[in-house]
């Protein structure tokens, strides 16, 4: 038959990346050896001890769907945990979802309307842009590459964006795909923008635990916000829990009243053995999370200076673990070429709106990140 495809799925395309790591895929199937800086994953495995969590819940029969919100024990480790970034959090404000990109996305599900407006900081993680279309919204676009990424010089531009007429704007700090860690002057500033316009606000921590100064702070924690923020979070990056598939969103109870309806119809809830080893996550692997972010910090120096010695200068990141390349116009064309050419993989920034720019991911040895700057200064890319 020939099917008619909603309006709704029409409106969105297949992930950006996807062209890019189907001819690593090709290449590598030809035998090339590709250095892949477009992953957006921890290279380290699960700390031993969640994996155990993990075997445990298994062996303890935890196997059945769990209440739709997520167990509270993990609830409830989940709610003092955003009590220590200083939101006023309670276990019946959560709720536990199948990764940090399902709490986005019943979130999006939940305010956005047909028309509605979306406001998105550029550049800007790929699925925001989608699951706004997604749900009918309309989305307006503020440039933080002018500004080294940064959103603070850019609250001018921001307050020009807003209106009465926004319903949502999205925040990630630290950001996907820039590494950008949002100052708490930048924060305030959106702050009162929200106050002034009464906007809702996504705040998608999810790379909170990874950052090389200050710790970040979390929007809900700053007055007036507690009430119109939904934090989002994760234990993928984190934790190196990618597969797992377990995230969080924090709301009003009124929010998670309606959100959970989604959530219910949906997914049902997370997976029962993975909740187990979640609050394992929180709760016991401090030295292995500063351990990955000590290796992570490691390697953005490495590579600020590799790509210092041929004479390239990036806006050096403080969280995440991605930095902005510029590289020509083109940046899709200089993408393929480097696979074709010098066998790396990095990933065009216009897939976030930052035409000029390749996002690379340094989750990858120090070895390998060498290998990849020689590779592309060879081939005349750098
Ligand atoms: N937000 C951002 C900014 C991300 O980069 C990602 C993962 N790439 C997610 C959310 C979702 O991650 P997960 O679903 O694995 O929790």
């Amino acid at each position: 038959m020939t099917y008619e495809f909603s309006d709704r799925i029409q409106r969105v395309e297949p992930s950006a990346t996807l062209a890019i790591s189907n001819l690593a895929a090709e290449k590598e199937a030809e035998g090339a050896d590709i250095v892949d800086l477009s992953v957006g994953e921890p290279d380290f495995p699960t700390p031993e001890n969640v994996v155990e969590a993990g075997k445990d819940a298994l062996d303890a029969g935890h196997t059945g769907y769990t209440s739709s919100n997520g167990i509270p024990p993990l609830k409830e480790a989940i709610a003092e945990k955003l009590r220590g970034n200083g939101i006023d959090a309670a276990a019946d404000e959560v709720i536990v979802t199948p990764g940090g990109k399902q709490a986005l996305y019943e979130t999006v599900q939940t305010v956005v309307d047909d028309g509605d407006e979306v406001v998105l900081l550029d550049p800007a993680w790929v699925s925001y842009e989608a699951m706004v279309k997604l749900a009918g919204g309309d989305l307006t676009r503020v440039d933080l590459a002018p500004h080294d990424f940064q959103l603070e010089p850019a609250l001018d531009e921001l307050g020009e964006a807003v209106s009465d007429d926004t319903e949502l704007l999205v925040v990630n700090s630290p950001s996907n795909p820039t590494g950008a860690v949002f100052s708490d002057d930048a924060l305030e500033g959106v702050r009162d923008l929200a106050v002034e316009h009464d906007l809702a606000v996504i705040s998608d921590e999810i790379y909170e635990r990874i950052t090389y100064g200050e710790d970040p702070t979390s929007l809900a924690s700053l007055d007036g916000m507690a009430d119109r923020t939904i934090t989002i979070n994760g234990f993928s990056k984190a934790f190196s829990m990618t597969g797992w598939r377990l995230g969080y969103l924090h709301a009003t109870e009124e929010f998670i009243g309606e959100a959970g309806k989604l959530h219910s119809h949906s997914v049902s809830c997370a997976t029962n053995f993975v909740q187990h080893a979640g609050v394992e996550a929180l709760e016991n692997t401090d030295e292995a999370v500063t351990e990955m972010r000590d290796a992570f910090a490691e390697r953005r120096d490495l590579l600020v200076d590799l790509l210092a010695d041929h004479g390239v200068d990036v806006a050096v990141p403080d969280g995440a673990f991605y930095m902005m390349l510029p590289v020509d116009d083109d940046d899709q064309a200089w993408c393929e070429e480097a696979i074709e050419q010098a066998h790396v993989a990095c990933v065009p920034g216009s897939a976030f709106n930052a035409d000029g720019y390749a996002r690379i991911s340094y989750a990858a040895s120090e070895e390998r990140l060498r290998e990849a700057v020689e590779r592309l200064v060879d081939a005349d890319l750098l």
